[in-house]
Parts: C-alpha cells; structure tokens; sequence
C-alpha cells in the first residue's frame, strides 16, 4: 500500500467518533473525515495541482486542519505545515524555498501572504472557518485516493534549524507507514484508546505521533487547542493515551497530578526533548505510571523507545525500534565501545529520503551505507538501551577536551537548591572555549557562582568545572521543550564582550 491514507481508511469506521473537543463534545466522525478530505483533495484537483505539489500551511489547530492534512495525503500532494510563531522574514524564506502551489494561513496573515507570493492563499482560522472551508465544502465527496509509491513525499517538515537555514525534510508515504504502523504495535494502540492531544501538529511529534497513530488504530482524539495542565488533569479521566515534551510532565506534576487523574491511562509518552529522572521518578511515585520515553527526530520519525512492558530506564530512550538500525560511533569513525559515547548514525524505513533541493547537504548527512548521521551524540549500554548525551553542536571542546554538556548538568542538577541546569561553551581565549553553567534555583536557595564551583570540584575533572555560573529564572525553550542553547550562548557572549 503506497498511499498513507489508503492505509488509514482501511482501518477506520465511518461512523465511530473522530474528534472531540475539550469539553468532550464530538467536533467530527471518522466519516466526517473522509468526506472533508475527499472535498480537500477535489480541490487541489479542480485548481491544477498535481501530485509532488505542495500546499503551505500556517494554521492553528483544528479538526478542519486536519481535514486538510488528511486532503492532502489522498490527493498526493504534499502537506507543508509552518510553525505557527513565524514571522514575515521567515515566511519569506519558506515560500521562496519550498515553492507552494496553493498556502493555508490564518486570516491576520492573509495580508502578510499576499504581499510576499503571487500564489493562491487561503484563510483558515482557529475555529475551522475561512476561504479554505468554504471552498471545499462545495466540492463533491467523491474521491479515489491518488495512487502513490511509498517513495513519494507526503510531508516536508523544515526543521528548526538553529544553525544555518531551515531545511525541508521529504517525508515520505513509505516512512509514515512503517513509523506509525512499528509504533502501533510497540505501544499496542487499540480502536479502544482515546488520545488526548495537547501538542502543537506542525511538528513530528503532534502530527505523526499524536494523529496518525490514533487514525491507524480508528480511536477518538481529544483535540485541545494546545497544552493546558489544568485542562489535561481535568480530561485524562476520559483518556487512556497522553503524549507529551518533559515540560509538560513537569507542568502537569507542579498542578499535582495524582493516582486518581490517571485511572483510565494505560501510556504516557514523552520525546523531543530530554526527561530528566528527577521528572521520571517523581511522576511514578505520585502517579503510579511510568512515562515511556522514545527518542526520534524530524527526519527520521521515531528510532528508540522504552518498552511498553519491559523495564523502562530513566535517563534512557530505550532500544532501537523493530526495523531501525543504529551506531555508535567514536572519533575514529569506528564502532563506539559500550556505555562510550560517540555520533548516533540510524538507518532504516523510518528514515526521510533527503533535503528540498540541497541534494549536496542530504548527501553530507548520510554514508555510504546508507546511515543517516543524526547530529546527536549517544551511548548505548550492555542492554541495548541508547542514552542521548546531546547534539554535537553542543559539544564543548576547551583546551582541546572534549565535554559532554550533558554530564555536567546531571552532576548540577543533583546539588541542593538547583531546579535544573544549561551548561554552554562560551568563547574563551585561553581554552578556546570555557565551560559555562546557567542555573534555575529553587526561590528560597541562596547558591552562588562560587558555591555551584566548590561542589563540582573533586566530583569532576577540574576541566569540566564550569568557569563561570549564570543564574536565570527560566530557560529558554521553543515549542517542544527543547532548551534553546543558541539563545544562551547568544547571551552569555553578549555578556563577555
Ligand atoms: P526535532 O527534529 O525537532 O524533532 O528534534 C530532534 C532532536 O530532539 C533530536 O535530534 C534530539 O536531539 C532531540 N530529542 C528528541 N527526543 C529526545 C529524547 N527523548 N531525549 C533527548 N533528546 C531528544
């Protein structure tokens, strides 16, 4: 089967609930669904778009967002969803890169569109209403799935790139189909599951994770617009799958989540960015639940998890998926020995076929044999379970030492009175580049710079001590969790010079 939608048609019911929204009230049925996607795809067809195609969105979440991404698969053209927060710059950037035939956007960013692309543009907002809608629902809903080989682009996801310009990850119908279909089974989704959805759907995690695997399995989805720990605490009583970044976790732990919350929950998934142990422990003391952690990127969906039955290891993402091949490898380029660690290579069905139109980078990113090279560093234990140390970038070599942020900030997070913890290399001219540490501590803490050093010191080679200490309130992080070290070491250069 080529074409992601054919499989998903197949396995659901037209009659059986599709969404909901957070006062539980049904928004659509999975025959709801077929029928508005059918008219999506009726339309792309009536304006001349034709398969390999790509329709830009810049939406919020809805059930007619998903209509749309669902319209898009069955026609064969390609869902290319924007992350909500981009501005005119940087939508300048998208639509001259990716080329779209046709964009989705919200109504305040009509204006902004039109003046930047000559090409049709659409409105969609919050509610499911705008020119999209409208047009669609005069179509006729009546539609053979286009027929597409598994090699053929479904989604181009530009990842966030934090160096360099985004990139358009190619996607393809084959990837979403051994991803949800490896994922399905290792997490046992059943059509009796309801899932309830917080995470934002232009990114891998709330899109494939959260939608197709409920879609695979025909089970209901409680859409809220995004993550409320409040709301969740309120609706888990009515779901049995929850999926979210650790700071959702922590969210949901400081709003005292307990046992009775979780009653009828038989997953909590946590990705994309690290769960620290401390977040791990205390969730399945309070809760009685352990949260399974797997690791996966935009371009190669889900690579490891934690086992749904086995032990779960705090700290870890599990093994390599069914399916998924991954190495270790050190700085000789030779296979890293247990619990060292090195560059994470991965390969398998899950894994995209290459950049939008940088044919040179997708060959850079990949070797010869056919590894994609992930940019993270890991190791792997005497179990098979993979531990993330961190992306390379993040790396910091000073007077020549390697340092693993990572290990540093585990040894911070443990000291008294230290909520969690940012180590960044920072310019440095003696050691190229400086160990830096910045810190959240607890309100009532009295920590200082010099403190934080003593307690380091004779725990850790002294070159791993952070030279210098920063105290902040928060940490920056994006949409999904992660800890923008960019923005930090923007910072704290700023603050050197
Ligand atoms: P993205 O492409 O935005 O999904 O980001 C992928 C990156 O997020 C990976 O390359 C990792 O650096 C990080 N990541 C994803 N899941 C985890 C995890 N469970 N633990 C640590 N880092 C993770």
């Amino acid at each position: 089967m080529g074409n992601l939608y054919q499989l998903l048609q197949s396995r659901f019911d037209a009659e059986r609930p599709f969404t909901y929204d957070a006062k539980h009230q049904l928004i659509a049925s999975y025959g709801d669904l077929d029928d508005a996607s059918a008219q999506y795809a009726n339309l792309f067809l009536s304006l001349g778009l034709v398969a390999g195609d790509r329709v830009a969105v810049q939406i919020e979440k809805s059930t007619e967002n998903l209509f749309l991404y669902f319209g898009c698969l069955r026609a064969g053209v390609v869902f290319l969803p924007l992350n909500t927060a981009y501005q005119k710059d940087e939508i300048a950037y998208f639509l001259n890169d990716a080329e779209p035939k046709i964009c989705i956007v919200e109504p305040d960013k009509l204006a902004t569109y039109q003046q930047l692309t000559e090409t049709l543009v659409f409105t969609l907002d919050r509610h499911g209403e705008g020119t999209a809608p409208d047009n669609r629902s005069t179509m006729s809903k009546q539609h053979s799935i286009a027929t597409t080989d598994p090699e053929d682009t479904a989604v181009i996801v530009y990842t966030s790139g934090t160096t360099g310009a985004p990139k358009g990850a190619m996607i393809t119908h084959g990837n979403l189909i051994d991803n949800g279909s490896v994922l399905q089974t290792a997490w046992e989704f059943q059509r009796s599951d309801t899932m309830l959805h917080s995470l934002p759907i232009f990114h891998v995690h709330g899109l494939f994770l959260g939608i197709n695997l409920p879609v695979l399995s025909g089970c209901p989805i409680i859409l809220l617009e995004k993550f409320d720990a409040d709301l969740v605490l309120k609706l888990l009583p009515t779901a049995t799958v929850f999926m979210g970044v650790p700071t959702y976790y922590t969210r949901l732990l400081e709003a005292d989540i307990n046992q009775m919350h979780c009653q009828s929950i038989r997953l909590f998934t946590s990705g994309s960015a690290p769960l620290l142990s401390q977040t791990f422990n205390l969730f399945s003391e309070r809760t009685k639940h352990t949260i399974v952690e797997r690791y996966g990127m935009t371009e190669t969906g889900m690579n490891t998890s934690n086992p749904l039955h086995g032990p779960a290891k705090a700290g870890t993402v599990g093994p390599p998926l069914p399916g998924t091949q991954c190495q270790i490898l050190d700085d000789h380029g030779d296979p890293a020995a247990t619990d060292e660690t090195g560059q994470l290579l991965v390969r398998g069905k899950n894994v995209f076929k290459g950049y939008w139109r940088k044919p040179a980078k997708t060959q850079e990113d990949f070797t010869d044999t056919g590894f994609f090279k992930t940019g993270d560093l890991a190791s792997i234990d005497e179990d098979g379970y993979i531990t993330i140390v961190g992306r390379s970038k993040d790396l910091i070599i000073t007077g020549g030492l390697n340092v693993y942020p990572k290990e540093i900030e585990l040894k911070i997070d443990k000291l008294p009175g230290v909520i969690e913890s940012a180590v960044i290399g920072t310019p440095d001219k003696d050691f190229g580049e400086a160990v830096t540490a910045i810190i959240i501590a607890e309100p009532t803490a009295n920590l200082s710079e010099q403190m934080i050093i003593e307690q380091l010191k004779g725990s850790i080679a002294n070159f791993k001590v952070p030279k210098a200490v920063h105290f902040l309130e928060q940490l920056p992080r994006n949409t999904m969790g992660k800890v923008q070290k960019n923005v930090l070491r923007e910072t704290f250069m700023k603050e050197l010079s």
